[in-house]
């Protein structure tokens, strides 16, 4: 079984100084096994050091780690039964694929026969029969990415470990290998943790997501979930793009009250709200629950609607986005390219008040 568990792992470091800085603050979940888990965050949250504490490169401060069944704590990385793909590649340029490809397995003194067939599966799975043997440099940064995980295919690791593996890729090359490292998953049925700042990579690619921002876990859900009901301001921020609107709101008199306007609420709603009554909250709107008045399908009755003097209009084809500010705070619609929209016009929008989210302004966690 090749689940993975962190049991309240911490990780500092020391600075110059010998400051103890706290790169994982205390870290708890399981991954599945043949799961695919992706930790995702902003720079320095904390993803590569908690990956890299998984593979034994780097040795946590207190907690436990175990694969499998096993405490890892005190375990050498060759010993983990792991294979990590690094974002450079790593392959060895003066070797052909065939060699990259059989390195590992030769320094494991693997016999010749056994190298042979795990080279050969490797390379039809991934579809590199014919570069077996090129060098490097006489493949396309897609191929050689392709190489760095045939690498670690081959030694069939109980998990394998992804850092950032498609950051060096061009943005079409990148959908590429989302979509076949999706397969590839599932041919394989492997365990996988992939580390990546990028939340459309996260989404894409996660069956569950860990979102971390400064050494600490955020949230840990499927991406439906993440979406849906994000925990705090800052997952709510993260995942989405453009990212979620957040607008200063109060509950007065059974209505929604935000500056140049107001809205109905759902008694459900009301009631979930009513330790904030005559407090100051955050209404959560994603860019794409604003709709133009004149483009609304299936809220065209909706009387939640609200007027504001748009600013700019950027033209996206596939969609347009229009900004504006109520109350201070620059909000995004992200609306149909059919609705009619131009800066300074002042224009009723309409709020899908089935898919918003409250937050409490200090805590900056979710209100029911
Ligand atoms: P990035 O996307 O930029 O790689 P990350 O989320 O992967 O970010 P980590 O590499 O895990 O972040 O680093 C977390 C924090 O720990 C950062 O502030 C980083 O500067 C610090 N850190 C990482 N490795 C060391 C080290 N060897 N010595 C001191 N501080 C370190």
């Amino acid at each position: 079984m090749a689940r993975v568990e962190f049991r309240n792992v911490r990780k500092e470091f020391q600075d110059q100084s010998k400051e103890n800085f706290t790169a994982v603050a205390g870290s708890d979940f399981v991954i599945n096994d043949k799961e695919f888990v992706v930790f995702v965050g902003p720079s320095g949250c904390g993803k590569t050091t908690s990956l890299r504490m998984i593979a034994g490169l780097e040795h946590q401060t207190s907690g436990d780690i175990l694969i499998g069944d096993r405490v890892v704590n005190k375990l050498h990385p060759k010993d983990r039964d792991i294979a990590m793909v690094f974002q450079d590649y790593a392959l060895y340029p003066h070797m052909t694929i065939r060699d990259n490809l059989s390195f590992g397995l030769k320094n494991l003194k693997k016999p010749k026969a056994y190298i042979d067939q795990k080279v050969k599966e490797a390379a039809a799975i991934l579809d590199m029969e014919p570069m077996l043997g090129r060098k490097p440099r006489e493949l396309s940064g897609g191929q050689r990415q392709r190489v760095a995980l045939g690498r670690a295919i081959v030694r069939d690791p109980q998990v394998f470990l992804f850092d950032e593996p498609l950051s060096n890729l061009d943005a079409k090359l990148r959908v590429q290998m989302r979509v076949e490292l999706s397969e590839l998953h599932k041919r394989l049925g492997a365990t996988i943790v992939y580390v990546t700042h990028d939340q459309v990579e996260a989404m894409t690619l996660g069956e569950r997501i860990v979102v971390m921002n400064r050494g600490v876990i955020q949230q840990i859900a499927n991406p439906t979930e993440l979406y849906a009901r994000p925990q705090n301001m800052f997952v709510a921020g993260f995942i989405g793009s453009p990212p979620m609107n957040f607008i200063d709101a109060s509950v007065e008199s059974g209505r929604l009250v935000v500056e140049g306007g107001s809205f109905e609420l759902p008694a459900a709603t009301l009631e979930a709200l009513s330790p904030y009554a005559g407090r100051k909250l955050i209404l959560g709107i994603r860019p794409e629950d604003i709709h133009g008045d004149d483009y609304a399908p299936g809220l065209e009755s909706s009387p939640h609607r609200m007027t504001a003097h748009i600013q700019v209009v950027e033209h996206l084809g596939s969609e347009n986005l229009l900004y504006f500010h109520i109350g201070g705070r620059l909000v995004t619609a992200k609306v149909h390219p059919e609705t009619k929209a131009y800066a300074g016009l002042d224009k009723p929008f309409i709020f899908d008040l089935r898919k918003i989210h409250f937050f409490d302004p200090e805590t900056e966690m979710r209100i029911e």
